[in-house]
């Protein structure tokens, strides 16, 4: 990254169908589904990214 923004993973929560896969693949134990949206928790979260490819819905993407 260029700027100082750092990167991070969004939840779309209109998208998010509350599916719980993003919270069962996260490896830091960053997200979790309260009251069916997927809340990360960016104290955890390492930016990895993998919960975009695995969630179905395409709910998370990266900032902008
Ligand atoms: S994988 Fe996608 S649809 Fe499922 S809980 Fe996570 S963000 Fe929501």
């Amino acid at each position: 990254m260029t700027s100082g923004k750092k990167r991070r993973v969004v939840v779309d929560e209109g998208e998010c169908s509350g599916c719980g896969k993003c919270e069962d693949m996260c490896p830091h134990d960053a997200i979790h589904v309260i009251d069916e949206v997927a809340v990360i928790d960016y104290d955890h979260c390492d930016a990895l990214g993998g919960c975009i490819k695995t969630c179905p819905q395409d709910a998370i993407s990266w900032n902008k």
